[in-house]
């Protein structure tokens, strides 16, 4: 693959930054930059097409329902769901979630009953539960997460039973990088008839995800993190429990007939979009998902693996540099501890030269309360980094490091 091809299609990289270096960003679990076809397809929208959606009978309206429903089916093929009605439009993954949360899990919940998740959860697939929790009863059961960073599969085993209502789970922790077995959880699931939602936000810019082969009963992304805009994302879910819940929200858009006595709900996924959407960020998701289908997934996946071994290898060789978790499967995201150097210094100092790393506990506190580390330093890598970003990264830790000593 041609990456300064690549790259090139991603105009932030041409500027430099304050302090008058290249841009070197890695900081991509966090969120992705974005190409021009993106940018493009946000500024046309609101330049040349205004309009909202599905009411008007002119022109830039009839365009855009349009173009909305392309992205429907967009989305639909990407993840290879069954039909169009099982993709609705949300806010991004933490909001995709809450809405599961109130929508699907909160009606039937009685006390006694049992929410799973595990001990690499970011915050937002642990603080909707633990909210549930809270208020009806209900039992938070934490799968623990092994040194390596794998899940205890063990453990689920051992600990799944009729009671848990919904097992919730991320598809790769957005600290360790470690990818979860998520067919193996489903199949697991089965057993006991548990609905299993996954938190897709980290794999969906470096891996397909075949929701079928899953066979996961919700699964939620945000676009920024897979070259897209802010403020949109996905919830799928199959079509019998997007069925057979209450609407996400109430609101116009999702009537069929409304009196003062009573309002009759629109078929799915229509049901679940109560308001005016954020139709540019749905179309920016649209020009994501093609800008994603027109790189070869082996070449990425190569590129990507490549990237991950050249930095695990050339980190390891600093010294007092403490990598979490191992190195089976995993994703491009790579944490971090220096021995006497804080995480907060070591992002300052890179910053300085054009690096942007995660310092901090990456809304994920109980994971480092598990590795007991109170921060880490987080690098991350797109389709857009280079080996030359790592030798770069190496040598600015090095002159961190040797200021500190
Ligand atoms: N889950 C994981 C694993 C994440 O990494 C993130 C974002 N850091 C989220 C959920 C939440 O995504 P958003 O902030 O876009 O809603």
């Amino acid at each position: 693959m041609d990456i300064d091809q690549v790259k090139s299609q991603f105009p932030i990289f041409r500027q430099k930054t304050p302090t008058g270096k290249d841009l070197i960003y890695l900081d991509n679990a966090a969120t992705s930059q974005k190409p021009q076809s993106v940018i493009d397809a946000i500024t046309n929208y609101y330049s040349k097409e205004y309009s909202t959606v599905g009411r008007g009978a002119y022109w830039p309206a009839n365009v855009n329902t349009v173009k909305i429903n392309q992205v429907r089916s967009k989305v639909k093929n990407f993840l290879n769901a069954q039909s169009e009605k099982e993709i609705v439009f949300t806010a991004g993954a933490t909001d995709g979630i809450n809405k599961i949360a109130r929508s699907f899990l909160a009606p039937k919940l009685k006390s006694g009953d049992v929410i799973m998740i595990s001990q690499v959860e970011h915050h937002a697939n642990l603080i909707p539960w633990q909210e549930l929790c809270k208020a009806y009863g209900t039992e938070l059961l934490v799968i623990p997460v092994l040194e390596s960073g794998h899940l205890d599969y063990e453990w689920i085993k051992q600990n799944l039973s009729e009671r848990v209502k919904l097992l919730a789970l991320s598809a790769c922790s957005n600290v360790l990088g470690i990818k979860n077995d998520i067919k193996r959880i489903t199949t697991m699931a089965e057993v006991t008839q548990t609905p299993v939602l996954v938190d897709a936000a980290q794999v969906l810019s470096h891996n397909r995800v075949d929701v079928q082969e899953w066979n996961c009963d919700f699964l939620v992304f945000s676009a920024h993190k897979m070259f897209g805009p802010t403020g949109v994302g996905v919830v799928y879910g199959k079509q019998s429990l997007f069925n057979e819940m209450k609407p996400f929200n109430y609101g116009g858009g999702i009537v069929k007939e409304v009196t003062f006595e009573a309002s009759n709900y629109q078929d799915i996924p229509h049901k679940h979009e109560a308001g005016t959407p954020n139709i540019a960020g749905v179309l920016g998701l649209g020009a994501a998902i093609e800008f994603i289908k027109q790189l070869s997934q082996n070449e990425t996946d190569t590129h990507l693996e490549e990237l991950t071994n050249y930095a695990l290898s050339s980190l390891k060789a600093i010294n007092g540099l403490k990598i979490m978790g191992g190195e089976q499967d995993k994703a491009p995201v790579i944490s971090f501890t220096i021995d006497g150097i804080h995480p907060h210094d070591i992002s300052t100092f890179l910053n300085e030269e054009g690096i942007c790393v995660r310092a901090g506990h990456h809304c994920a506190q109980p994971l480092l309360q598990r590795f007991e580390v109170p921060a880490s330093v987080r690098v991350s890598f797109a389709i857009y980094n280079t080996k030359s970003d790592i030798d770069k990264l190496v040598m600015a830790l090095l002159k961190t490091q040797a200021f500190f000593s």
